[in-house]
């Protein structure tokens, strides 16, 4: 059975064909998925009976299984969602006054092994699919509207209609108010750009028009600089693009980000720059994690603005979330603030990440952080509940 979160509008398409039907019909269907969020081909009434029963006889809405779902008290909302051998991966909802986001995962675990980063130390496991990928943001969308939670009210000027340009008949989801989410982070567990076919295929169901109609600037990957794959795809599809940095010389950066054995910085910073030729923003956001006493000196952030002084950037600081064993300590609010001031002296922009779900371990990096454990926790709960019962 092909799960039909899996398929893009070519992959709709090529299946509807197969099933003798013109493409309007897989535009059709795309809106009752993901605009809709029908969980059934049964759902689809626009479509005749005969067809509905073809395409339930090839194809299924297999959305994710969630392990658990939990709200913190700013409102963040994070789902942990099984994928199959004891591994699961969590996807988080950040509510905003003017936008609503959604932090997504690529993969289960991640092999580059980044020293401070709790996914990293729990090895690679696999590459999510298509359907798990675009999975996450259909569930994110469908339970929170099913809980009556809407797009905010108060959207900024440059948030256009969903779905489609201005000017476009609301689309037919109006009945249930508009999708929540309207802004998509790839910054949940994994490397996207590790997962290359699959991250894309489900961008460009992001950004498809019959599907979540998010514009290129509202969809942000954030990689920890695979070089091959920001030029591919700056090529295939450019959204918003974040990097993370970390540190200001090589040196460093081999410690914290391994990959910055293979792809240095200088490297790096060039296909920063050529993405930026394609890119639907006029700058790269880069990321820096602040580790005390490692790379949140005065010094260091000055050499970091000049390292950087030939991109269009901005610098997008994160207090780092601790987690067991880690062996690094969160910088101090006042280091966080002069290394700020110091970035901002030389005219860089620079922001300080808001750590948001404290209370229910979604803040950044520890997405997973003891996903492994309360996992296996649960499916020892549920294997005990459902364990049939012995003599
Ligand atoms: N693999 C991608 C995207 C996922 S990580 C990447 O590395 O960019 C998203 C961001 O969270 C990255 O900037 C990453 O360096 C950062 N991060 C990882 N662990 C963290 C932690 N414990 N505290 C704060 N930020 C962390
Ligand atoms: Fe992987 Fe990103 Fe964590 Fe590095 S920071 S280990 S690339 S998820």
């Amino acid at each position: 059975m092909i799960n039909l979160l899996e398929l893009d509008a070519v992959g709709l398409e090529a299946l509807l064909a197969g099933l003798g039907e013109k493409p309007f019909r897989a535009r059709q269907v795309s809106h009752w998925i993901h605009q809709r969020f029908a969980g059934d081909v049964a759902a689809m009434t626009d479509l005749s009976k005969a067809l509905r029963e073809r395409l339930a006889g090839a194809a299924e809405i297999r959305g994710p299984v969630v392990i658990s779902d939990a709200t913190a008290e700013d409102g963040t909302r994070k789902w942990l969602l099984d994928v199959g051998a004891g591994n699961a991966i969590e996807a988080v909802f950040i509510p905003e006054d003017d936008r609503g986001t959604l932090c997504i995962s690529s993969q289960a675990g991640c092999a580059l092994d980044c020293a401070f980063c709790s996914t990293g130390k729990q090895g690679f496991n696999r590459n999510l699919t298509t359907a798990e990928i675009v999975g996450q943001l259909w569930h994110a969308n469908r339970a929170l509207l099913a809980d009556g939670v809407s797009a905010p009210r108060r959207p900024k000027r440059e948030l256009r209609p969903l779905g489609g340009c201005a000017g476009r008949p609301t689309a037919p989801w109006i009945e249930q108010g508009r999708p929540p989410i309207t802004n998509v982070v790839m910054m949940g567990m994994g490397e996207p750009l590790a997962n290359y076919e699959s991250v894309r295929a489900a961008l460009s169901v992001f950004l498809d028009d019959n599907a979540y109609g998010l514009s290129r600037r509202r969809v942000t990957l954030s990689t920890s600089g695979i070089v091959p794959a920001i030029d591919r795809l700056r090529d295939d599809c450019p959204v918003a693009l974040a990097v993370s940095l970390h540190a200001p010389d090589d040196a460093l950066r081999d410690r914290l980000v391994p990959i910055n054995r293979k792809y240095p910085i200088a490297t790096l910073l060039d296909a920063c720059v050529r993405y930026l030729e394609r890119a639907p923003r006029n700058f790269v956001t880069f990321e820096y994690v602040m580790l005390d006493g490692v790379n949140d000196s005065p010094d260091q952030a000055r050499a970091l603005a000049a390292r950087v002084r030939d991109v269009p950037c901005k610098v997008n600081l994160i207090p780092w979330n601790p987690f067991p064993g880690a062996g690094f300590r969160t910088s101090p609010r006042a280091r966080i603030l002069a290394f700020q001031q110091t970035l901002a002296d030389t005219g860089l922009v620079a922001t300080i990440r808001k750590t948001r779900g404290d209370n229910i371990d979604a803040a950044c990096g520890q997405l997973v952080g003891r996903v492994r454990d309360r996992t296996k926790r649960t499916l020892r709960i549920h294997a005990a509940r459902t364990a049939p019962a012995t003599h």
